[in-house]
């Protein structure tokens, strides 16, 4: 296949399941980097740090550096940066409460730990939802009061499941952001794939056009659409939640199509 100066992986399906590397993933990849591509990580989950990521990457056998893995708990705190948001509502885990911080967010509902829980206190401008294990009715409720009181609504990513070793499939953050909006009646403002705004950023940081860069996922409706909304090429592993082989996308059983 045609090789690209810089490659977006996706994770969840595409590199590994929990804590299984998909089968062939860790040699391509070493091959691609051997070669002379660079590489590039980006997952849509906002429950892990960076840190943590690139240590579960490295010890699984793949070529990573620091500042190579792009989470949306970084495309939060980037938001929240980039619009002068000092404060937050979190549905999150503490890799997000965690990442918010680091940026100047205070989390109005965590604890010194980083774990959330329900808050009566005033509105948080913003309120952010992302993978969130600890879920509860008294939470979602807070969310509801927040956002009812006029914080902006915003989501890290919209995947409904992901997928799991042994083919099993969990719920993931898109599907408590589908709890807040039903029970809100607000749309989100997603920040994690399909919209491209991690790739339009690792493409900046990397100095490289779209055309420079292939996105490789598991998913058509998040890594593929932001794939194509960035610009890029894209290619599809069927590793991870997507089954069937779709028309007109480039697609592979696994990653050794792009050698
Ligand atoms: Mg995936």
């Amino acid at each position: 296949m045609k090789r690209y100066a810089l490659y977006v992986f996706d994770l969840d399906g595409t590199l590994y399941r929990g804590s299984e590397p998909v089968p062939h993933a860790v040699d391509v990849v070493r091959t691609l980097v051997r070669e002379g591509a660079r590489v590039r990580y980006l997952t849509n989950n906002s429950g892990v740090t960076p840190e943590a990521t690139t240590a579960k990457l490295a010890a699984m056998g793949f070529p990573v550096a620091p500042g190579e893995v792009y989470t949306t708990a970084m495309a939060a705190g980037h938001f929240c940066a980039r619009h002068g948001i000092r404060e937050a509502f979190v549905v999150g885990e503490p890799g997000l409460v965690s990442v918010l911080r680091s940026e100047g967010v205070e989390v109005v509902n965590a604890t010194e730990a980083g774990s959330v829980g329900p808050f009566e206190g005033a509105m948080a401008p913003v309120t952010i939802v992302g993978i969130c294990r600890t879920f509860t009715y008294a939470l979602l409720d807070a969310a509801l009061q927040q956002i009812r009181g006029g914080s902006r609504f915003i989501a890290t990513n919209a995947d409904v499941t992901y997928p799991m070793e042994g083919g099993r499939v969990q719920p993931g953050a898109g599907s408590l952001v589908a709890a807040v909006r039903a029970c809100t009646n607000v749309q989100p403002q997603i920040l994690g794939k399909p919209n491209p705004y991690l790739v339009e950023w690792i493409l900046r940081d990397a100095g490289l056009s779209p055309r420079d860069a292939l996105m490789v996922g598991d998913r058509i409706d998040t890594d593929i659409n932001c794939g194509i909304a960035a610009g890029c090429d894209t290619y599809l592993v069927l590793t991870g939640v997507t089954e069937g082989p779709p028309t007109e996308q480039a697609f592979g059983a696994d990653l050794r199509g792009l050698l």
